[in-house]
């Protein structure tokens, strides 16, 4: 007997994501909500301005399917600037509804039925749901605490005669793990030597603390056999905006492309100008937004490891996970939904973001995308749990 009714097969078992039962819990509770991503601050005046602005000067129609030239300019621009990767705005760059459709479009059209993604666990939820509804599989490669390494060796059995896609997604949620280069090196030259397409989720490209982003596209062999998906939400603070983009070869953009218009067709027409301003920025505005967040990264990871909880470094994101072992406790998915009766904070277990249930189990990720005030209640409220 199916656990929702009427739904397709291949979705049964997803249910409802975390982030939404976990957000209706902080309202019903009145908890202060650490758990779903999202900032509580606006970002750059200008990004807003310009949306505003679109909307004053009637921009209100459908934008071209592919998103208004002023936008893939400045993706262009931007590629080449921060990585030196050119991309021709108008054959291989696309709009999308954020980077959650440019995930959807890439893996529904380039997976068969039957054809394999390797992805890393701890992964994106979306990316299970996404690769069900190719009628694809996952095969996953897991990342081990504290340092989120993987085993070179396990990637390598991973991939078999099946495999179409590797997802990589770095900087690293639910982790905050910053891909190095050595691992990047390895992953490319295993999609070029098996003649992989490799997709790539960059939503946190800007908000790394430690090391530094390094697009897997500028990586040996990669530059036409990989799909760069990223999002204007979280450089800017305006994730209900949901403005992403896809850059790739003409031929893979005009696959995802194709998809993509069957979906949403086109989104958000005004907030594309606020997207575009964005992306012209100086580069200062990025490295203050990423030294804001640093600095709330360093005050939540304080206040959680003062509460007794075991805290992993996180190299960028919005994220920090801990392991809640240390204060005696082993199970993620009840210490969340208990946590806001207890102290009034709400976060996210870290379990539904693996397939092996045992390793994910004790780790539970907190959003530091908050005002620094907001996070010193969080914590405050967090030091009574060994009490
Ligand atoms: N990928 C990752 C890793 C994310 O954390 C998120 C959500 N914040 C997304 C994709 C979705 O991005 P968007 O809101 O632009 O659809
Ligand atoms: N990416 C956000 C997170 O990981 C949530 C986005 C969503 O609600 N799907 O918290």
């Amino acid at each position: 007997m199916a656990d929702t009714p009427y739904l397709v097969s291949r979705l049964q078992g997803f249910g409802t994501t975390i982030f939404a039962e976990m957000s209706a819990l902080a309202v019903a509770t009145g908890s202060i909500n650490l758990g779903q991503g999202f900032p509580d601050a606006d970002g750059p005046p200008e990004v807003n301005e310009a949306a505003i602005a679109a909307i004053r000067s009637g921009h209100n129609q459908y934008p071209p399917g592919i998103g208004i030239p002023e936008l893939r300019t400045a993706i262009a621009a931007h590629q080449a600037q921060w990585y030196g990767v050119d991309f021709d705005p108008d054959t291989e760059v696309l709009v999308t509804a954020g980077a959650t459709e440019g995930i959807a479009a890439a893996l529904l059209a380039l997976c068969e039925p039957g054809d394999e993604v390797v992805t890393f666990e701890p992964y994106y939820d979306s990316y299970a749901a996404c690769i069900a509804l190719a009628g694809a599989h996952r095969r996953v490669v897991q990342l081990r605490t504290p340092d989120y390494s993987f085993d070179p060796s396990a990637l390598i059995a991973a991939i078999t005669p099946r495999t179409r896609v590797l997802l990589l997604n770095s900087p690293h949620n639910p982790t905050g793990k910053v891909f190095t280069r050595d691992e990047l090196e390895l992953i490319a030259r295993l999609c070029v030597e098996h003649d992989l397409i490799a997709v790539t989720d960059e939503v946190y490209e800007h908000l790394v603390f430690d090391g530094e982003h390094q697009p897997l596209v500028t990586f040996s062999g990669m530059r036409d056999r990989t799909v760069t998906i990223s999002s204007g939400g979280k450089t800017f603070s305006c994730t209900g905006w949901k403005i992403g983009w896809v850059c790739a070869s003409p031929e893979l953009t005009a696959a995802v492309r194709t998809v993509k218009q069957f979906l949403t067709y086109v989104n958000g027409g005004p907030f594309q100008y606020g997207i575009a301003a964005g992306l012209g920025l100086p580069g200062s505005v990025f490295r203050r937004v990423a030294a804001d967040l640093e600095e709330k990264r360093d005050r939540l990871s304080a206040g959680l490891a003062a509460a007794g909880l075991s805290v992993f470094r996180s190299a960028g994101t919005y994220f920090v996970t801990v392991d809640i072992r240390s204060i005696g406790e082993r199970d993620g998915l009840a210490f969340c939904r208990a946590l806001p009766e207890r102290c009034g904070v709400v976060a996210v277990p870290s379990v539904v973001f693996y397939d092996d249930h045992d390793a994910g189990r004790s780790l539970v990720r907190f959003a530091c995308c908050k005002q620094l005030d907001v996070i010193d209640d969080a914590v405050g409220r967090l030091q009574g749990l060994t009490s």
